[in-house]
């Protein structure tokens, strides 16, 4: 009898043609958060096996199989050659103590002298007159026992199912670039993206000195959740300092989150271009803060040319990105109290409704290009 771990995917299955497509990415990933445990993953008519592994290492396979998007569900199941009394001591096994209980049966192997409702009412009466302290409910059970007999002459038997990620297989939707502070959204708004099969890259902008190195490593904490999730991140961190500098020097202060946020985009794009992302994304909420009125959304918009700007959390209220913060591990590293460039040279009253002409005076003000270029030469990449 041997513990195997059964893959249901979610979306995939509704792929049509490019289904082996979705299929050969869905089957790397698994293998990429597998890496380093003993494993095989089979493919078996719309599912996948994961086999031949260490058993202690169990609950490690099935909570990294859970940072997987495109599985819907999981379950650990008792293997065994298709024989009534084996399938009877796997039933037996993952049998609960006590309880109230129906045996399902699914029969893909037609040859096997007992059809799916033989076999679940032969193996539900060997199970009660085993153990008086269940009994059998068919409309309400408290737990099921699931019986799978396969065409290859194995059977599956098991009761849990743990819930799996959703989503598609990153991997199958292109890549963008997340703009990364060390706040709640933003993770948040990269989780998302991810799910739906994108992998993200992250650019951060930092003000050293004024903001802080732990400011720094707590964004490099946050891209780590989210690399367990979209397999592999790529940081790209760039200085905004003088940008800050010149802003404040020079322009009016209620201006600087407006102006500074055109430079975000503005080198975001480029950057974006250099490594072959087709969009940005942000972790704007509308009307969440002063900077996400739909002008200030316009005001950062009109200076990107080329590729779109992604808000998945557009419409979500904060307690509600709060929530998947929480679920995804980010929230305790969010909260940590390091300042963002953004709260750096922060006016008492930045402008919520930032008017086209204003922008224009103001950031005509200032060498655009040459801080850009300046910006962009203080790039670090990280692989996390
Ligand atoms: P977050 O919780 O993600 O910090 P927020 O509610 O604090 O968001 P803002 O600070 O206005 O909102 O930032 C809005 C978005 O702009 C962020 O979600 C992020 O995508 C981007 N952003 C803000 N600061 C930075 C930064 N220092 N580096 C990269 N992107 C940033
Ligand atoms: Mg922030």
């Amino acid at each position: 009898m041997e513990k195997v771990i059964i893959i249901r995917y979610s979306e995939i299955h509704l792929k049509g043609k490019n289904r082996g497509y979705f299929e050969r990415v869905f089957t790397i990933n698994i293998e990429k958060a597998l890496k380093g445990l003993k494993h095989e993953v089979h493919r078996q008519s719309g599912r996948y096996l994961v086999e031949n592994f260490d058993e202690s290492k169990t609950d490690e396979i099935v909570s990294r199989l859970e940072k997987v998007f495109g599985i819907h569900s999981m379950s650990v199941a008792l293997k065994v050659e298709t024989r009534m009394d084996l399938i009877f001591s796997a039933a037996e096994q993952v049998c609960s103590e006590k309880g109230t209980f129906k045996v399902e049966t699914h029969r893909a192997d037609k040859k096997f002298e007992f059809n799916s409702m033989q076999i679940s009412a032969e193996i539900g009466g060997r199970l009660l007159a085993a153990n008086k302290e269940i009994k059998v409910d068919v409309h309400n059970p408290q737990f099921i026992i699931n019986i799978d007999v396969r065409e290859n002459g194995t059977t599956l038997v098991f009761n849990t199912f743990f819930k799996g990620a959703g989503g598609m297989p990153v991997g199958t939707s292109g890549k963008g670039l997340l703009l990364v502070s060390g706040g709640i959204d933003s993770p948040v708004a990269g989780y998302m993206i991810a799910k739906r099969g994108m992998n993200i890259e992250c650019i951060h902008f930092h003000s050293y000195p004024y903001t802080n190195m732990q400011a720094r490593d707590k964004v490099i904490e946050l891209v780590k959740i989210l690399s367990e999730y979209a397999g592999g991140v790529k940081l790209h961190i760039v200085s905004v300092t003088h940008i800050q500098e010149e802003i404040h020097k020079n322009c009016n202060a209620e201006y600087m989150v407006t102006l500074l946020r055109r430079f975000m985009m503005r080198i975001s794009e480029t950057v974006a271009v250099k490594c072959g992302a087709q969009c940005l994304i942000t972790g704007e909420s509308l009307g969440q803060v002063a900077s996400q009125t739909i002008e200030g959304i316009n005001s950062s918009d009109s200076v990107v040319g080329n590729l779109p700007v992604l808000r998945p959390l557009c419409g979500f209220d904060k307690d509600e990105i709060i929530e998947r913060s929480k679920m995804i591990g980010a929230f305790g590293i969010s909260i940590q109290p390091y300042e963002d460039c953004c709260t750096v040279f922060l006016p008492k009253h930045p402008v919520t409704k930032p008017q086209m002409k204003v922008i224009l005076e103001e950031e005509s003000k200032l060498n655009v290009e040459a801080l850009m270029d300046e910006a962009l030469a203080s790039e670090q990449i990280l692989n996390l």
